[in-house]
């Protein structure tokens, strides 16, 4: 067997509620998914379809993690999101065996470089910089499918230093858990391992360094995160 001339690239994996990890493969994040986010966003037709974002896996970062203020933004925000952990891997997965494929989920945010996203949008240039950075991806304790139930209709929110900042239900989605599997799986061949961030209701906003994040949906286990400041 050849040598591996540096040490292995560690796994990134995410707790499981009553034991164990879920080793995690790819993150993929739904652009846009509750009308009245689109609305605040002033951007998008409410009906085009979802389209998808990545994020570098070791961007997951589990419940209780001290998030860094990352650099190059002045306007670091939150998006509370359903994750959705796959179980089992398929290409062109027809929306009425997507449950199929479901391991478990997850409370997730998607933070967000909101100044740099929007500069990418108005130049239309991709949205990585915005997205796609160091533990722009916390991920709550994932839940077995076999325990909780298939989510359609729960309360999802984020508070941030308790107070309150965004509150919705997972039936507002415009595209349904098994319709965003049946449509990434057309683009993608999915595998085991995938977890699929899948957007945010209204209420985003920015955090500084202190700044105490709880999001929640329920059934699910909840996830806290602190903003420190970045060392130098
Ligand atoms: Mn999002």
């Amino acid at each position: 067997m050849a040598q591996r001339v540096l040490p292995a690239v560690p796994v990134t994996e995410v707790p499981v509620s009553g034991g164990g990890v879920f080793p995690v493969r790819r993150v993929y994040c739904v652009g846009r998914n509750y009308v009245d986010h689109i609305r605040e966003m002033k951007e998008a037709d409410e009906r085009d379809p979802p389209f998808f974002f990545q994020k570098p896996r070791d961007a997951v970062v589990p419940d209780g993690t001290p998030v860094p203020y990352p650099p190059l933004t002045a306007d670091f925000q939150f998006e509370v999101e359903l994750v959705i952990a796959i179980g089992r891997g398929g290409r062109d997965i027809a929306v009425d065996e997507a449950r199929d494929h479901i391991w478990g989920y997850a409370v997730g945010i998607d933070l967000t470089r909101r100044d740099r996203q929007r500069d990418a949008r108005d130049m239309r240039l991709p949205w990585e910089v915005g997205k796609s950075f160091d533990a722009s991806a916390p991920c709550g304790t994932i839940a077995p499918a076999r325990d909780a139930r298939h989510f359609k209709d729960s309360t999802i929110t984020l508070s941030v230093n308790g107070v309150e900042r965004q509150r919705g239900d997972i039936g507002q989605m415009i595209w349904s858990v098994p319709e965003v599997i049946a449509q990434l799986s057309k683009q993608v061949t999915l595998g085991a391992g995938d977890l699929i961030y899948t957007g945010t209701p209204a209420g985003v906003g920015a955090v500084a360094p202190g700044d105490l994040i709880v999001a929640r949906i329920d059934g699910l286990p909840s996830l806290t995160i602190t903003i420190v400041q970045a060392e130098a």
